[in-house]
C-alpha cells in the first residue's frame, strides 16, 4: 500500500483566544507526524504582516516543516520578493505560491512598480531567490474566475512547468469529480501529485457560505445528513467526524495518498480512517476539540 501523507493548513490567529487555540491545535497535530504545516497569507482579509510574524514564530517552535502561503496580488515584485527573502532567512523552505484574490489595491501596486502577472511568473521569481519547494493551488470544480475548464487546467500546467512540486486542491465533496479532474490533469501532461484539500465540517451553515464563494458544490446528501443536527452541536460534530473519515477512506480507495487538511485552527481527530495507517505512526493520537 502507498504511504499516506497529511499536511495541515492554519491561518494566523487574530486575538489572544485565537492564539491559544492555534498553538494548542498545532501542538496536538504535531504529534501525528504531518508532512508539513502551512500558514495562510492575507486570506479572508487578514493582515499579511501577521502571517509573516506567525510563520517566523512557528518555525522556532516546531520541527515540522513549514510551508508559507504567499500571494502576489496587491504587491510589486520587489515587495513580495522581499517577503520571500525574509522567509528564507527565517528557515522556511516551502512556499504555497498563489495569485490571491483580486484586491482593490492592485492598481496602486502597479503604480509602485512591476508586478507578477501569473503564478508561473511568480514561481520563476521565487526559485531565483531560493530553491524553495513550491506548492500551488488547483480547483477540481474549476476556479470561479477561470474562463473555462480547459483554461483552468492550462493555467495549472503552466504552474507545474514553472517548477511546482505539487498542487493542493480547493476543498470538495465529490470524489468522482476529483477523480475526473485528476484524469484531466494527467491527460494534459501534469504529473505532480494532486493533493486532496479536505475541509472538516465545523459549522455546516458557514461551510455552505464558504463553498458558494469557492465554487464548491455541496451535495444534497450532506444537507440531509446535517439537517437533524441543526440545533444539536454534539450530533453535528459526530456526523462531521464520521463524514471526514469515510471521505478520506473513499479517496484512498481511489488511489489518493496526499491530503491537505483545512484545520481552521482546530484540532482534528481522525481515528478510524487513513490516519491510523499513516506513515511511521505507531500509535495514532486521537484529539478532540
Ligand atoms: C490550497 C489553497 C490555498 C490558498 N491559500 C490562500 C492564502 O493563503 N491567501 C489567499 O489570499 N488566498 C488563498 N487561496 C485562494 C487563492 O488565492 C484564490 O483562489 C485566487 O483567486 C487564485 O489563486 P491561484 O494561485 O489559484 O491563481 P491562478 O492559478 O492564477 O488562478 C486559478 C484559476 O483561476 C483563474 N483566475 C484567477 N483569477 C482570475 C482573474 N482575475 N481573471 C480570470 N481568471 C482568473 C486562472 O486563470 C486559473 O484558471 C488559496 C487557495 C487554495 C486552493
Amino acid at each position: 500500500m502507498k504511504d499516506v501523507n497529511f499536511s495541515y493548513e492554519f491561518f494566523p490567529p487574530g486575538n489572544l483566544i485565537g492564539e491559544r487555540r492555534f498553538w494548542r491545535s498545532l501542538g496536538c497535530i504535531e504529534t501525528m507526524n504531518p508532512a508539513f504545516f502551512s500558514i495562510t497569507y492575507g486570506a479572508l482579509g487578514t493582515d499579511q504582516e501577521r502571517s509573516i510574524n506567525t510563520i517566523e514564530n512557528v518555525v522556532q517552535e516546531t520541527d515540522v516543516p513549514i510551508a508559507a502561503h504567499l500571494t502576489f496580488e496587491g504587491s510589486t515584485r520587489k515587495e513580495i520578493n522581499r517577503v520571500a527573502r525574509r522567509l528564507a532567512k527565517a528557515g522556511v523552505d516551502k512556499i504555497v505560491a498563489l495569485r490571491g484574490d483580486a484586491r482593490a489595491d492592485a492598481d496602486a501596486a502597479a503604480q509602485r512598480g512591476p508586478c507578477y502577472q501569473s503564478v508561473a511568473e511568480f514561481i520563476a521569481g521565487l526559485v531565483e531567490i531560493y530553491p524553495f519547494d513550491i506548492s500551488v493551488a488547483c480547483y477540481p470544480e474549476v476556479h470561479p474566475k477561470a474562463l473555462s475548464v480547459g483554461a483552468d487546467i492550462l493555467e495549472l500546467k503552466g504552474k507545474c512547468d514553472a517548477g511546482a512540486n505539487r498542487a493542493i486542491s480547493q476543498f470538495f465533496f465529490d470524489v468522482d469529480q476529483f477523480e475526473r479532474f485528476r484524469d484531466n490533469a494527467t491527460a494534459a501532461g501534469i504529473n505532480v501529485p494532486i493533493v486532496a484539500g479536505i475541509l472538516p465540517i465545523r459549522d455546516f451553515h458557514k461551510m455552505t457560505v464558504f463553498a458558494e464563494r469557492c465554487g464548491t458544490k455541496v451535495p444534497q446528501r450532506l444537507y440531509d445528513l446535517f439537517e437533524p443536527a441543526k440545533r444539536n452541536p454534539q450530533l453535528a460534530a459526530q456526523i462531521a467526524q464520521d463524514e471526514v473519515e469515510s471521505f478520506i477512506d473513499r479517496l484512498i480507495s481511489r488511489d489518493c495518498s496526499d491530503f491537505h487538511i483545512y484545520t481552521l485552527n482546530q484540532p482534528i481527530e481522525l481515528r478510524q480512517c487513513a490516519m491510523s495507517r499513516q506513515r511511521s505512526l505507531a500509535a495514532p493520537i486521537a484529539v478532540s476539540a
